[in-house]
């Protein structure tokens, strides 16, 4: 009998695991609160410049993760080859152990792994739909889902939500099913705590021949996190011009979170201009912005707890589940939990 299975985001996590039930007989929905998919490897265009202004690319630590991604087509895979650099809290620059690490994305962006990835499924993707509470039909066996709009998504067989643990806690706190397991499950997902990021783009109509790709902070002694230039990744940038990706320290990030963009960006493109010792870099022409309260986890769940539901068909993925903010941990994450979720091991 075909295998009904929810997922709750279009993540990383939640579309590795529709892309590791593609062969299998199931019918995949998959409900996601944005308009796009990839979360928070995401990509925005404006004025001609694409850019990834969450997740910065894809490594490959691991065989598997290289090979899937060739796998989705070389056409428009980008390998940004300059290296990370890093700075310390007085803004001494110095280079970086690269380790000669791949750094993938694509010429359209990062959001091209969930779409290549899910264009090899049949998965239903039920965009601009926030789902807001969880019902568990005891009888049947199955999970409903309910979304903000009052409309329901379901039943299913099996369900894997994926959100930010914070956000999957919410969920699972307006979810309705009598077993003791939901408060265990709860309080081991509110357990984990995330760093927030703002990251701030700084546009400028000049472009400068740096050796580096990005810089990053490493002793957490700076108000600026990283800085990476997106014209190192091809076709994002014109020539001639250069767009920065700042992405303020998570303390910076908390107390500024709400400021207006015009305040903020000031701020991080006079911090930027200090760092690289170029008055130019104070002035972008334009700027943008984007807050992740969710950026990091701090760490993982604990794997235990959150494994306890499998046998009701609630299934957890993410990377706050691995314990790491990686977009291939989050996207192995999720692949994984999927096999478990057919062959129930
Ligand atoms: C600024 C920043 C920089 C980063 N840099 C890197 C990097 O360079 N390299 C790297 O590997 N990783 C990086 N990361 C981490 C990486 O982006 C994440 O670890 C990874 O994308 C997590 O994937 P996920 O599927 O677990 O979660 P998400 O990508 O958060 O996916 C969860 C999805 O659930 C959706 N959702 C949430 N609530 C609901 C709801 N109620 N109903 C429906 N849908 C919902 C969300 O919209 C989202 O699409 C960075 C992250 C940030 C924020």
């Amino acid at each position: 009998m075909t295998l009904r299975v929810g997922i709750v985001g279009a993540g990383a996590a939640g579309v590795g695991a529709a892309y590791a039930l593609r062969d299998v007989d199931a019918a995949v929905t998959i409900v996601e609160k944005s308009r796009g998919v990839c979360g928070r490897a995401a990509t925005r265009r404006r004025r001609d410049c694409t850019y990834d202004h969450g997740a910065n690319y894809v490594k490959d630590p691991d065989d598997r993760t290289e090979s899937l991604l060739r796998d989705l087509g070389e056409d428009g895979l980008v390998d940004v080859e300059a290296p990370v650099w890093v700075f310390d809290g007085d803004g001494d620059i110095e280079e970086g152990d690269d380790r000669d690490d791949h750094k993938w994305t694509w010429t359209e962006g990062l959001t091209q792994l969930a779409k290549r990835l899910l264009a090899r499924t049949d998965a239903d993707v039920r965009r601009d739909t926030r789902v807001e509470s969880v019902e568990r039909g005891d009888g049947a066996g199955t999970w409903t889902l309910t979304d903000t709009e009052g409309a329901t998504h379901g039943p299913f067989d099996r369900l894997l939500v994926t959100p930010p643990a914070p956000q999957t806690a919410d969920l699972l706190r307006s979810t309705a099913w009598g077993d003791d397991r939901l408060a265990a499950v709860t309080d081991a997902v509110a357990d984990v705590e995330y760093r927030t990021i703002r990251s701030i783009l700084l546009h400028y109509p000049f472009r400068e021949d740096h050796p580096w790709y990005a810089l990053v902070n490493v002793d957490d002694g700076h108000d600026v996190g990283w800085v990476s230039r997106e014209e190192c990744k091809d076709g994002h940038v014109p020539d001639g011009e250069s767009l920065l990706v700042v992405q303020m320290a998570p303390d910076w990030s908390a107390k500024h979170y709400d400021d207006p963009l015009d305040e903020a960006s000031a701020e991080a493109a006079s911090l930027v201009s200090d760092l690289l010792s170029d008055d130019r870099y104070a002035d972008p022409d334009w700027v943008d912005d984007q807050g992740w309260r969710y950026a990091l986890p701090n760490g993982g769940v604990d794997a235990e707890s959150v494994r306890v539901a499998e046998d009701a068909g609630l299934f957890f993925a993410g990377d706050w589940v691995v314990g790491e903010g990686r977009v291939h941990r989050a996207l192995w994450n999720g692949h994984d939990t999927a096999a478990r979720m057919v062959d129930g091991e």
